[in-house]
């Protein structure tokens, strides 16, 4: 399963578990003012892999926001806390990425705010969050509507497909499991996706909210990857260029390798995550760009030897690299559980086999 689609489920059962509880403002943000009038809203640090992380930097007149989100909830929190800090509307949302996790939302930043409202991303990002965002729900979509009603059925004679009976603990686990896909359904089945309607190509500098705002493209996490410079209040949002535990699933590792080095070229006080804390010096930087930079070494070796994907996957020793990303059990595991895929990306480009 495409790890976007693995997120956005988690999300969506989260959004399930939370949804009877909590106002919207209540929801649980870490919120730092990473420089003056510049707030990082960042996911609560157990569910810091289920969706992004957002930026809102507020003008005297406008409001800039760096990435939507994929639960409703959480962004309808934010939005609300705009409103309660500022009077400005928001004029500009730019996406780093065509990830759902940071695009899908967009719409409620447009219901919210009207017509007025610029999104920005790179030339590649309307293509991919049509082709590839919108794409996997829309097919996450059809499996649940072709699947659910078997589920439905067999849990009310309390048997498995293979004709095994239910406990009641099964039976209790397999009616929790519809419940989340119905709910997921039910938020995910109509989606309106806003494409950027200023896209732009490799570097553009914008005055918007009281600011210098640059923004610069790479192609690293995925091929369409913007970073979010404030030369002013030396702020970066850097997308998931730099994450808690970095996905390549979707990446080109070299180009990664080099957006890296830039990105610390820029020489920012405070970097702000697609996922995770923010960092106020390079350490993360440089971890995540050992990793690749291993990755990238072992995987070109195993191409030049002639070796096929799963020797190559099975050569490769990125344990160090492991212990310097993953600060407990959870990163661990997503480390382990995308680790192939981002061989896989490494071992493609090794040999050109990725555009
Ligand atoms: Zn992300």
């Amino acid at each position: 399963m495409n790890m976007q689609l693995r997120r956005s489920a988690v999300a969506a059962s989260m959004a399930l578990c939370l949804s009877a509880s909590a106002q919207t403002t209540e929801y649980p943000w870490q919120v730092e003012e990473v420089a003056a009038g510049v707030f990082a809203f960042l996911q609560p640090q157990e569910r810091r892999f289920d969706d992004s992380n957002t930026l809102v930097v507020i003008g005297p007149s406008d409001v800039v926001v760096v990435d939507s989100q994929s639960d409703r909830r959480a962004t309808g929190a934010i939005i609300d806390w705009i409103r309660e800090h500022t009077d400005a509307p928001v004029r500009t949302v730019i996406n780093t990425h065509w990830h759902s996790d940071h695009t899908q939302n967009n719409v409620l930043y447009r219901s919210a705010f009207g017509e007025d409202v610029e999104f920005m991303g790179h030339t590649s990002l309307g293509e991919d969050i049509v082709e590839r965002a919108a794409a996997s729900v829309q097919e996450r979509v059809e499996y649940f509507d072709t699947e659910l009603p078997g589920a439905r059925e067999r849990l009310e004679r309390g048997v498995f497909r293979d004709g095994s009976e239910m406990s009641d603990e099964d039976r209790g686990e397999q009616r929790a499991t519809i419940i989340q896909a119905e709910a997921w359904l039910q938020e995910n089945r109509d989606l309106q996706w806003i494409l950027p309607n200023r896209p732009y190509g490799l570097r553009q500098r914008l005055r918007r909210a009281g600011q210098t705002i640059e923004l610069i493209h790479f192609g690293g996490h995925t091929r369409g990857d913007t970073v979010v410079w404030l030369p002013e209040a030396e702020v970066v949002a850097t997308g998931d260029l730099v994450d808690d535990m970095p996905y390549a699933g979707h990446s080109y590792p070299k180009g990664w390798v080099a957006a890296l080095e830039r990105i610390a070229d820029l020489g920012a006080a405070a970097i702000v995550p697609g996922h995770g804390t923010v960092f106020r010096d390079q350490t993360k930087l440089e971890a995540i760009a050992d990793f690749l930079d291993s990755l990238v070494q072992q995987a070109g070796a195993a191409a030049e030897r002639g070796d096929d994907l799963e020797t190559t996957i099975a050569s490769i020793d990125l344990s160090p690299a492991r212990a310097a990303l993953a600060s407990d059990a959870m990163s661990g595991n997503f480390f382990d559980q995308v680790l192939p895929e981002a061989i896989e990306r490494a071992w493609l480009e090794a040999r050109g086999e990725i555009e």
